[in-house]
């Protein structure tokens, strides 16, 4: 269906004239100069609003107040639109979404590992709030484009203000984010919209490169998507720092999709890095997308915790401006078994213990300082808990029954923790979630007989039953990461050797056959894996020589055989946490009960002794 916008802008420009004239001048009286004059680079009309399940467009959330937050940094009077960072550098930015084009849009970014800015109008996200938790879950940045698209030049000072602030409110209880830029519609504004986005700390961003996508209206068609790419490469192909204007409107944006990956690999072969409008390389998103005691975050930082000699919890943490600390006591409980730790949203981290009494606690904090330890109240665990994240706040916190079936709670947003529920099964090991996918959990374990099982969760649908996925019989409990494409590793001990064995999932090949990757483990504890850059997936185990040995594999290559990280000597298996920027970080108890590290940063380094007295191994 075609979409005719520009009848919409005629409407637009039509009324805002209207009100105009109405508020300020006689009509019969009003000089041409009253009428909005067109932008010299305007960015052209949003097309008709997205519409709410009652069929009508969204009624705009009141506000009392300026909607700013603390969290972004003080903005700078101007108006931006060159591209930050150093050497060169690309932003592509999509304006008036989300809307029918969005989820290819970040399918693509996503594929390329590139960021990306949305310019969303307030209206459209009220409309479609799953479409704007997947950009803010995927880590692209989210700015304001007003509540409904108007041209701020025909409004007074108290109603660009209301622009602004219903669409920062919206988006704010949709993602619990605040905007920290902001895109006039049309490109056109005033000094009273350059003021009042600067009190709210967003910063004011035009654009140096027009594909005028929106102008193929909804057509797919090679001469529109032809178009859209040669208007990218001859204006941005010239600049250092370009900012590329294109769209995601409410009735789609097909050609701009189908343009989408030639500029990306345009620019990309000319050398440019890509980034977002406040100079972040990588998307932001992430979640602890596999169970571990340790949970690094997007911003570097990575908090490790485990069971100190002293049996209560202890605690090491990464900040990347001033290193190491700990260890340091996090109170008096005395802990069963080790922690699981997870980190949701930036600042945020969980840890999760059996405790003496057999139930379930945890401690957290959400960037102002740890919490006191608190019991749950879910019951007797018949071993520690395993717990997962999903980047927009979700938590999933698992574990075995004392009647062998697997049990969870789940934490989301504003509804808090929900009670404990039975997801059936016959657990012969401790569960080993992942998060994949935005909104999707899957569980493995080794069953009583022997085999390996899951449940999984796909958004909007319940849990499935236990599923038995046939690889044969394992040596020992599993272990998996998962990744945001939807891909899934799990990994095991053989039964018949010593071997390290994968099995895979991918949402378009779905499973795949256990393979046995070689290796010699030392023991039965299980492997300990994880994801990093898109389509990285390493896994670590103490390998029989008493070293750290891993296995791994990036986007298009097949599994690298183990190899050995030296490293020795290894006091117990190790565990390991990821950054969505490739780093990886590595742990595990050396035979002097320190906790010790190895990280990948361009190459693998350590091991580091990081002190601390772990509880000896039983
Ligand atoms: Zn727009």
């Amino acid at each position: 269906m075609s979409v005719p916008r520009m009848r919409v802008l005629s409407a637009a420009v039509a009324l805002g004239v209207a009100a105009t004239f109405a508020a300020a001048l006689p009509a019969a009286a009003a000089p041409a100069a009253a009428v909005p004059r067109p932008s010299p680079s305007n960015e052209g009309p949003a097309g008709p609003p997205a519409l709410m399940p009652n069929g009508r467009v969204a009624a705009p959330p009141r506000v009392t107040a300026p909607q700013a937050s603390s969290t972004c940094p003080a903005a700078p009077y101007g108006v931006y639109s060159y591209a930050p960072g150093s050497g060169k550098t690309v932003a592509l930015t999509f304006d008036d979404g989300p809307g029918v084009t969005t989820a290819r849009i970040l399918s693509i970014l996503q594929s390329y590992g590139v960021p990306a800015t949305f310019f969303n109008i307030g209206e459209n996200m009220a409309a479609s709030p799953s479409l704007v938790r997947s950009e803010a879950a995927d880590g692209y940045m989210i700015g304001n484009h007003t509540w409904d698209h108007p041209d701020m030049t025909t409004l007074s000072a108290s109603a660009q203000a209301a622009e602004m602030d219903r669409a920062s409110a919206e988006l704010h209880s949709i993602t619990g984010t605040w905007p920290c830029a902001f895109r006039p519609p049309y490109g056109s504004y005033n000094s009273t919209t350059e003021s009042l986005a600067q009190q709210r700390r967003m910063k004011f961003w035009t654009w140096s490169v027009d594909t005028e996508d929106w102008k193929a209206d909804g057509s797919s068609s090679s001469y529109w998507v032809n178009r859209i790419i040669s208007l990218a490469e001859s204006e941005g192909g010239v600049l250092q720092h370009p900012v590329v204007l294109m769209h995601n409107a409410p009735s789609g944006d097909p050609a701009t999709a189908l343009a989408l990956p030639t500029i990306i690999k345009y620019f990309r072969d000319r050398g440019y890095t890509f980034v977002d409008l406040a100079g972040n390389t990588t998307p932001q998103g992430w979640g602890s997308r596999q169970a571990s005691q340790a949970a690094a975050q997007a911003s570097g930082a990575v908090d490790v915790l485990y069971k100190a000699a002293d049996t209560t919890l202890g605690h090491h943490w990464y900040n990347p401006r001033n290193g190491w600390h700990g260890p340091v006591s996090m109170g008096s409980q005395v802990i069963n078994g080790e922690p699981s730790v997870i980190t949701s949203v930036p600042n945020t981290i969980d840890a999760f213990w059996k405790g003496a009494d057999g139930g379930l606690w945890h401690v957290y904090t959400t960037g102002s300082g740890w919490k006191s330890q608190q019991p749950m109240n879910l019951g007797t665990l018949g071993g520690p808990p395993r717990a997962v994240a999903q980047p927009y706040g979700t938590e999933d916190v698992f574990w075995k029954g004392t009647d062998d079936q697997l049990w969870y709670a789940t934490f989301v947003p504003g509804s808090g923790w929900s009670s404990a529920h039975s997801l059936g099964g016959d657990l012969a090991s401790d569960p080993a979630p992942v998060a994949s996918y935005l909104g999707a959990f899957d569980v493995f374990w080794q069953g009583t007989d022997g085999n390996l099982w899951h449940v999984y969760q796909t958004p909007g649908h319940p849990w499935s039953a236990p599923v038995n996925l046939n690889v044969g019989t394992l040596g020992s409990g599993p272990a998996a990461a998962g990744q945001l494409s939807g891909a899934e590793d799990v990994f095991w001990h053989g039964s018949g050797n010593d071997h390290l064995w994968h099995t895979y999932y991918t949402r378009h090949g779905g499973w795949h056959p256990a393979n046995d990757l070689g290796g010699d483990l030392a023991s039965t504890t299980p492997p300990a894996p994880v994801t990093s850059a898109p389509g990285t997936v390493d896994v670590f185990f103490a390998g029989t020589d008493g070293s750290l040995w891993h296995a791994y594999t990036t986007v298009g290559h097949s599994w690298h055989a183990p190899s050995s990280l030296g490293m020795a000597p290894l006091g117990s298996a190790p565990f390991a946490t990821a950054q969505p920027d490739g780093a990886e970080d590595v742990f595990w108890r050396g035979t002097d009960d320190h906790l010790w590290h190895a990280y990948f940063r361009s190459g693998w380094h350590g091991p580091q002794d990081l002190g601390g007295d772990l509880y000896p191994m039983p």
